[in-house]
């Protein structure tokens, strides 16, 4: 049978961890024949919520769970890891200016990158769910100099099921024919859902749908998802969060399927006039375990514009977290 994989997962005792750990576990995210170990990294008072976590994973008896580690320190916790899934983060509390919310996740973000630097396997591969997603990968990649900086991510993938959820809808035909779906940008109330290359039935869908919807009603509705989620809850999206980043590594490491393409924010490389070294949301396939962005869409005006902004978001928030110091 195969060895099994390491994987780490940081704020392990938080709520997307909670919806997370049972999934990968069960072998949703690797497939059927791969087991896992997983290793739960916390900070200290939240170690014994964490080890609940672990007894109920216990009792599930997976067969593909191959071990549990629990600790509090970064470089125990990325020993040998395949796969990061960076959860924890510090959320804005009331009052906290932008510099205060960048600064303590540098204060996470660092740290995890250098254990990852030093102590990962080397087909480490990383993505980063924790908000301010997108920076705090960038923070965490360059404090990683030895590791191909491609291997870091952050999630654009809830935003781009959501937004096949609302085509689909829209037009009345299973989430499955939406293709081709692109989340630009920056994973914020700035992402660009882009419908010019999404596709339903072979056909563009914004050519299916009239702008007014497209432009005042989907893309707001998108951006605004999570909002609506904490409304109506009460409490923030965590399984659907958890799914996205499992259906992520899904893609990552087994694939994307022929003719279509998810939204992965990589390393940008300079591609649709993206800043090369800034991570953002952009189409992107899967083989042999890297991603490659798909080339060659044509951006019209009113996408120009949208990308634009969300680009700019993300090279502002680059900005001010060297001008901290945090990279
Ligand atoms: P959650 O598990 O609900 O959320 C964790 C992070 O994911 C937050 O930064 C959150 O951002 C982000 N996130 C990304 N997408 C979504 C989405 N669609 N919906 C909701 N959240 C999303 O938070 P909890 O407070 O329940 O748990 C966090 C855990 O992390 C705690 O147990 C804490 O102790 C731990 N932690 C661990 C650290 C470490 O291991 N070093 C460091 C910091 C915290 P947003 O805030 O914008 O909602």
């Amino acid at each position: 049978s195969k060895a099994p994989v390491t994987v780490t997962v940081t704020g392990a005792a938080g709520q997307i961890g909670y919806a997370l750990l049972f999934r990968i576990a069960s072998g949703v995210m690797l497939g059927p024949d791969t087991p896992v170990v997983l290793n739960l990294l916390e900070i200290t008072p939240a170690l014994k919520a964490a080890e609940g976590t672990a007894m109920e994973l216990d009792d599930c008896a997976f067969p593909l769970l191959a071990g549990i580690n629990i600790t509090d320190d970064p470089r125990k916790a990325f020993d040998g890891a395949n796969i990061g899934l960076l959860v924890g983060a510090r959320p804005r509390g009331p009052g906290m200016e932008r510099a205060d919310l960048l600064e303590a996740n540098g204060g996470i973000f660092k740290p995890q990158g250098a254990a990852i630097n030093d102590v990962a396997a080397d087909d480490i591969r990383v993505l980063v769910v924790g908000n301010p997603a997108n920076t705090n990968a960038l923070i965490a990649q360059s404090h990683a100099p030895d590791v191909p900086a491609e291997r870091f991510t952050a999630m654009m993938r809830l935003d781009h099921n959501r937004a096949k959820t609302q085509v689909a809808q829209k037009l009345g035909v299973p989430v499955s024919e939406v293709t081709k779906m692109t989340i630009w940008g920056n994973h914020s109330a700035s992402q660009y859902p882009d419908l010019f290359h999404a596709e339903v039935g072979g056909k563009p869908v914004a050519e299916q749908v009239d702008q007014a919807w497209l432009a005042d009603t989907f893309i707001p509705t998108v951006a605004k998802r999570g909002a609506a989620i904490i409304d109506a809850r009460g409490a923030s999206s965590a399984a659907s969060a958890a799914n996205a980043a499992i259906d992520h590594i899904n893609s990552w490491v087994l694939g994307t399927p022929a003719g279509d393409w998810v939204s992965s924010a990589v390393v940008s490389d300079g591609s649709y006039g993206i800043p090369e070294g800034l991570i953002a949301g952009v189409p992107a396939t899967s083989t042999g375990g890297a991603w490659q962005v798909v080339q060659g869409l044509e951006i019209d005006d009113f996408s120009r514009a949208k990308i634009d902004a969300s680009v700019k978001e993300l090279a502002d928030e680059r900005d001010a977290v060297r001008s901290l110091g945090l990279i």
